[in-house]
């Protein structure tokens, strides 16, 4: 691999339970492009992390994670699903746990189709300020603006989105005339993340794909985006939402930082984000094991 591998991917890829790759694609993005270059920073970044987190109780030394490096892409949308979803595809069918770094959101596609495959009754979980529910956008099918419209009609209607406070009048009407789970910032901020995790847990029990658009967080602690959208969540619901659902996720990624808008604070909470779903992860199939054994 010719980049810095993600801190602490020390595993071979057979061996591996975790397999992390980058996509640096950012061809759709529609306001700031740039979320190419956030595989590679946020590799840069999980550098100033200790191993060990007191928060879960556990160290990265003792978990086996694999970076794959950033997969081929191509210059057009349509061509680069189609040559990461074979990479998808081999990871799931390999027994791996995907961690997809983006890149843009319309990337998770193959990611959650291929775990699907796998796991036929799976449910979605997406964070996002935005509903992405157009069925193209700029002429395009494949855009990040549409990703949670192909979710919800090719793969599962077990999908659940937090964050949201950004939509177009037809897709606050879709939500609505479909019954869609959402829950808004604004529900976020009122409730509590906790209570709406639990009503979550009720309504998907099972393996869950979780989709991180890092957009669903306040650009005030993530200004570093391709469309922020303020009165946003925070990163403690973020990790509130991953340690709760870590035990069943089959697959996760992380997407639509746009590095180069900050000083590196966005792809240093991403990084964090991503060791505390591994961390989160780990820790469950421990108990997992231990539960086995007794
Ligand atoms: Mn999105
Ligand atoms: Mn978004």
């Amino acid at each position: 691999m010719q980049n810095t591998p993600f801190a602490d991917a020390n595993s071979d890829y057979k061996n591996a339970r975790y397999v992390i790759c980058g996509v640096p694609f950012d061809g759709t993005s529609s306001f700031r492009k740039g979320s190419s270059l956030a595989p590679q920073k946020m590799r840069e970044a999980s550098y100033n992390f200790e191993t060990y987190s007191s928060f879960f109780d556990i160290d990265l030394v003792d978990v086996d994670i694999h970076d794959a490096g950033d997969l081929k892409v191509a210059k057009d949308i349509d061509s680069t699903l189609e040559m990461i979803s074979v990479h998808a595809g081999n990871y799931v069918k390999d027994g791996k746990i995907p961690i997809m770094l983006g890149g843009e959101h319309s990337l998770s596609y193959p990611f959650v189709k291929a775990c699907q495959n796998k796991y036929p009754y799976m449910g979605f979980v997406v964070l996002d300020a935005h509903m992405d529910l157009r069925e193209e956008f700029h002429g395009e099918r494949n855009s990040h603006a549409c990703i949670s419209k192909h979710i919800l009609e090719d793969v599962t209607r077990k999908y659940v989105s937090i964050g949201i406070r950004s939509g177009t009048r037809e897709e606050y009407e879709y939500v609505r005339e479909n019954g869609i789970k959402v829950f808004s910032a604004d529900d976020v901020a009122a409730e509590g993340i906790e209570k709406i995790v639990s009503q979550i847990r009720d309504y998907i029990s099972g393996p869950v794909y979780l989709s991180i658009d890092m957009d669903a967080i306040d650009p005030a602690y993530a200004p570093a985006l391709g469309t922020p959208e303020p009165y946003g969540i925070t990163p403690r619901d973020v990790r509130a939402v991953i340690s709760c659902l870590a035990p069943d996720i089959v697959g996760f990624d992380l997407v639509e930082i746009a590095p180069e808008y900050d000083s590196g604070n966005t792809a240093l909470l991403g990084a964090k984000l991503v060791r505390d779903f591994i961390m989160a992860s780990a820790k469950a199939s421990l108990y997992e094991t231990a539960d086995n054994r007794r």
